[in-house]
């Protein structure tokens, strides 16, 4: 079965009133009730596939994991507050006071300010390196790195990984590997067909889809860790609510067209900022110049709505009016909905194991769903300011306050 029809599964939940519609139920209930005492007391033999407690799973979220496992050709998958809050679980799973994680320099930037200031306090170290290190982060490992996190392409500078190479020296070294695949999501790249142990998602952008629903996935091959996952999960006390579940298993059901309108409108605007004199260099893992570009041909079939630009230094002192005259663009943080965004970035981002970008300005667009040529229009008005900006200077300056 193909992902598109995938995405449109029917799940069965007639239930006692022999109702049945074309969506899920939202299943609410903190408290689940037994029949019989002895159901109460090996109520903790149901955590980790049934039910014992709200906070532990409803049949809303449970068919919304199954749903996102059999995307990512997972096993099992669990779902959690928020896109962090599934890599917290995941590196707190494999790690403990004393063992390393190895994190990319181009990491999604929260996860740098939880390692540096939250893992390092319980004892955990990162080290960051080159996203663009390969089969060389053999190097890098020892007994004491317990994870290796790879995010392809990076936040906001966009490197492209090579997943497949990093897996196999983590293999070697029996250390896990953890996959942020956020941006592709699983219907553009499988993480776990490539030996990656754990594939992570931040659900609140392209699953979700509409800006409203903050959630993350963990999905694994491995029994074990489903079940070290569940723990951990209960420890921490995450519990996500049947309502998003629902807005979710609703999001999934036009990911698949909304990924492709995204991708089709990305890719049209990134190659038109290519030929723009305000812009250094375009971030898009399709454009043959960037760096990863063959490996994302190799492992990815396809892109989604989100890259950046550099601009030139020059468009500094007048850039926020540009953005803010956008007429279609939302200024903001997150990204995978309808509508397009756009995030400014300068300082680019800090980056420790590598060079940090000094060129100009990085720019973020989450493209949306709108027609690109009202995006193409909107983007050409607002740069014609910038042109207007360079030329006023050249003006005999007896013109000016005219
Ligand atoms: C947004 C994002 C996350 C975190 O998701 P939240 O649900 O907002 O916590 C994780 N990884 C990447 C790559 C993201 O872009």
């Amino acid at each position: 079965m193909h992902d598109d029809t995938r995405c449109l599964q029917t799940d069965d939940a007639t239930g006692p009133f022999g109702f049945q519609s074309l969506s899920f139920p939202v299943f609410r209930g903190s408290t689940v009730v037994f029949p019989t005492v002895e159901a109460y007391q090996r109520r903790r033999e149901t955590f980790y596939d049934g039910y014992s407690y709200g906070l532990y799973g409803t049949p809303t979220s449970r068919t919304l994991e199954a749903r996102i496992a059999s995307l990512e050709n997972g096993a099992k998958s669990l779902v959690v507050p928020s896109g962090l809050g599934a890599v917290v679980l995941t590196i707190l799973a494999v790690a403990k006071a004393g063992d390393h994680v190895l994190i990319p320099d181009s990491v999604y930037d929260p996860v740098r300010t939880l390692s540096d200031n939250f893992l390092s306090f319980l004892g955990i170290q990162a080290n960051y390196y080159d996203p663009l290190i390969g089969g060389g982060v053999a190097a890098l490992l020892n007994d004491r790195v317990k994870l290796v996190l790879v995010e392809s392409p990076g936040s906001a500078t966009m490197e492209i990984q090579d997943m497949p190479a990093i897996a196999r020296a983590a293999q070697a070294n029996g250390t896990l590997v953890a996959a942020d695949n956020t941006w592709a999501t699983p219907l553009r790249l499988k993480p776990l067909e490539m030996g990656i142990d754990f594939s992570i998602c931040a659900i609140s952008k392209y699953f979700a889809g509409h800006s409203d629903v903050l959630m993350g996935s963990v999905t694994v091959r491995d029994e074990a860790l489903y079940r070290r996952l569940r723990d951990v999960s209960r420890y921490l006390g995450y519990g996500v609510s049947p309502e998003d579940c629902s807005l979710v298993l609703r999001g999934i059901e036009t990911l698949s067209v909304r990924l492709d309108r995204a991708e089709s409108n990305a890719l049209a605007i990134a190659k038109w900022f290519e030929e723009r004199p305000e812009v250094f260099r375009v971030l898009h893992p399709a454009i043959p110049s960037h760096p990863g570009h063959e490996l994302w041909q190799r492992d990815f079939s396809g892109t989604s709505g989100l890259f950046s630009v550099i601009l030139q230094p020059w468009t500094r002192p007048h850039l926020a009016s540009v953005i803010e005259s956008l007429e279609f663009f939302s200024i903001g943080a997150s990204w995978g909905g309808t509508k397009s965004i756009v995030a400014v970035m300068d300082p680019p981002p800090v980056r420790t194991a590598t060079r940090t970008i000094e060129q100009g300005p990085l720019i973020r667009f989450s493209i949306g769903l709108e027609h690109v040529d009202d995006l193409l229009a909107d983007l050409e008005r607002a740069l014609r300011m910038l042109e207007a900006e360079i030329v006023e200077p050249l003006m005999p300056p007896m013109r000016r306050g005219i």
